[in-house]
């Protein structure tokens, strides 16, 4: 049988013995149902909040670790929270929590991951550790936290892609955009460790969660972190993204029809559209040589009759022209724009 995926469930944050109780009990009986058998849950709160706000709320501390014990306890899974200082590290642990999360906002500052890394712990070998990205897409600090995690010790490790904040000037149907090249690339250098998906985070609205999670695990990703809450739109932080667990059950159910999908693909038919795949990209990059070869005879015409390199309005033109192509073919005018400046400044290099 496959290794089951992890799934991360609970609140944004921990209000209430009351809030964390009422929820847990729910959460038992949709984490029991045939729907979420795939999945090795674990139950998260968050305590201490990372707000970019100081008038927002902040988290209760220390006094909701019982309370987030005993959450766990009652579903039967093990429990998990964020810890951005050594002092938040210490007060979990010894309270029997030995699952962490590093935040976006801390694995961006490699002082904080350091201070976490190298902060003493009894039995190492019982913690694991969940890093999310950093909020900025710099795969060399998300890979910086992970390696400092394993400098100090730490073999059981995986990774979260929450998206990132790109700004307000991106318009972005996200409130932080996924890039999946990111995630891929991650993947790419660290094949072993398991690559989970934050679809909470990412979409910012609960109508979106599940979208993104299923665009996640039909990826192939190794799980999801998706937050839960009894009274969404009560609660003291992300109101807006919190599932009911009545709704984490339907996204569960759809997820399941996917993996059920999943595994009576055939294999053949598989293995000749990536033949024809590689074939294309053969094709393609061909095609890109001979666009460079072009760009370095344009090049010589230019230096021969003394005209600059940077031809702007002409680079305008052809811009527009693919990015129109690309929105009648049903491709992102965006993605358009990026491929062509990508192509674009490899020409002019050429040609300097
Ligand atoms: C969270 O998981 O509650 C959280 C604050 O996430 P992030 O660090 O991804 O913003
Ligand atoms: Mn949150």
């Amino acid at each position: 049988m496959k290794s089951r995926k992890i799934l991360i469930v609970g609140p944004c944050a921990a209000e209430s013995a009351m809030q964390m109780q009422t929820l847990a009990r729910s959460l038992a009986d949709v984490l029991q149902s045939e729907s979420a058998a795939s999945f090795q849950p674990v139950f998260r709160a968050g305590l201490w909040k990372p707000r970019s706000q100081p008038s927002s709320f902040q988290g209760v501390g220390a006094e909701g670790l019982s309370w987030l014990a005993e959450a766990a306890a009652l579903i039967g899974c093990p429990a998990a929270t964020e810890v951005a200082q050594p002092e938040h590290l210490s007060a979990a642990y010894d309270a029997g929590i030995r699952h962490f999360w590093i935040g976006a906002r801390t694995t961006s500052n490699p002082f904080m991951v350091e201070a976490l890394a190298a902060a003493p712990v009894a039995d190492k070998q019982d913690v694991t550790w969940y890093v999310k990205n950093p909020t900025s897409p710099d795969i060399s600090l998300w890979c910086g936290a992970i390696e400092r995690l394993k400098d100090n010790g730490y073999q059981h490790i995986c990774a979260i892609h929450r998206g990132f904040a790109l700004g307000e000037h991106t318009t972005s149907k996200y409130r932080n955009t996924p890039i999946w090249s990111v995630a891929i690339e991650f993947r790419r250098r660290y094949p072993d460790v398991p690559l989970l998906t934050d679809a909470s985070h990412i979409a910012g609205h609960s109508e979106r969660v599940a979208e993104v999670a299923e665009q996640a695990i039909r990826m192939g990703m190794d799980g999801l972190m998706i937050e839960v809450h009894p009274a969404p739109s009560e609660a003291l932080s992300d109101a807006e993204q919190q599932l009911t667990p009545e709704s984490l059950n339907l996204l569960l159910q759809r997820i399941a029809l996917v993996t059920a999908d999943a595994q009576t693909g055939e294999s053949a038919e598989l293995a000749t559209l990536r033949q024809q795949m590689d074939e294309t990209d053969d094709e393609l990059w061909a095609l890109l040589n001979k666009r460079m070869d072009i760009s370095r005879q344009i090049g010589e015409y230019k230096r021969r009759h003394g005209m600059t390199i940077l031809q702007q309005a002409r680079y305008d033109e052809l811009l527009n022209r693919r990015m129109q192509w690309a929105a009648e073919h049903g491709i992102a005018p965006e993605a358009a724009k990026q491929i062509m400046d990508i192509i674009h400044e490899q020409s002019v290099l050429k040609q300097i």
